[in-house]
């Protein structure tokens, strides 16, 4: 129950942030095209090496979203107006930090008709015409089930398409907001339809209630409709206020699930305590892809 002490945090997951010079010219890059990334306000862990390999995370369609998932960190409430400019600035910063890889995710814009799907694609082609070398992963929201949504990023033709499922089927309504276990693996199974050699992609966080059975459930539907990577890390309460972890997962448990995973013909596992959705992106778009 919630008058528990939360669980202390196991010695695998103390890590340290370093910095250094290149860092702040990064940062500065990122301030001048008022550009968000996902590894600097979620505070990632991986920041360094994740920049050092030269692949970020940018989070476009401003930072309040109009959902409130129980584990997530993003604001909530009513956001602000579109930014038609964003694609093209988000472009300008890839060439700049000389990216290899970016991943482009956003909130959930259920205020939208589109939810966005239009500037995806956008920065999608913006992306591709400016650094024609750097690999385009979009990680996107489900824009509420919307097929031509959908249509207008897989047109856009991403490297990758990249849809979180986050829990397991029987959590998944108390963890997240709005969204629909059914209807994220359709957006998957949709989107291998509509471009058949753009992989797919999908990500459960760990440690929110789940079965180590149910965890074998969601990899199983997730290969049913496609799906070639899968990235598996611990959810980590970023406020007292978020969902509590109810376990922390051995770095041997994740071993053992990155091998469940390899077993029912995924081609990229990642897994392990401090994997998020992005991390090692270069390594799995080389996997699946060859770049
Ligand atoms: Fe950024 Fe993702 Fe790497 Fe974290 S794992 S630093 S969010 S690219
Ligand atoms: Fe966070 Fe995405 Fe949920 Fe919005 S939809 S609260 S950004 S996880």
């Amino acid at each position: 129950n919630s008058e528990q002490r939360p669980l202390r945090r196991p010695e695998w997951l103390k890590v340290q942030l370093k910095t250094s010079g290149d860092f702040k010219e990064l940062k500065n890059i990122m301030r001048q095209g008022k550009l968000h990334t996902v590894c600097e306000e979620a505070k990632c862990p991986n920041i360094y090496e994740c920049w050092f390999h030269r692949t970020a995370t940018f989070m476009i369609l401003g930072d309040i979203c109009t959902r409130a998932c129980r584990f997530c960190a993003v604001n909530s409430g009513k956001p602000t107006e579109l930014d038609l400019e964003e694609p093209k600035r988000l472009a300008e910063a890839v060439v700049q930090m000389g990216l290899r890889h970016v991943v482009i995710t956003s909130v959930a814009r259920d205020d939208l008709q589109d939810g966005g799907a239009a500037i995806f694609a956008a920065c999608i082609k913006e992306v591709r015409k400016a650094s024609p070398d750097c690999a385009v992963e979009v990680l996107i929201p489900d824009f509420m089930g919307n097929r031509d949504a959908l249509q207008a990023v897989m047109d856009a033709r991403p490297d990758i398409l990249n849809h979180n499922i986050e829990t397991v089927e029987r959590l998944s309504d108390r963890v997240r907001s709005k969204a629909k276990y059914a209807r994220t693996l359709e957006l998957l199974e949709r989107a291998l339809a509509m471009q058949p050699t753009v992989p797919t992609k999908s990500s459960i966080m760990l440690g929110v209630g789940e079965t180590w059975d149910e965890i074998l459930a969601t990899l199983d539907d997730l290969r049913k409709v496609g799906v070639s990577i899968v990235t598996i890390g611990q959810y980590l309460q970023p406020t007292r206020k978020h969902l509590r972890v109810e376990k922390y997962y051995t770095p041997e448990e994740f071993a053992e699930l990155k091998q469940e995973g390899l077993r029912r013909g995924f081609k990229h596992v990642e897994s392990g305590p401090l994997v998020r959705s992005s991390y090692h992106a270069h390594e799995q778009a080389s996997d699946v892809m060859g770049k």
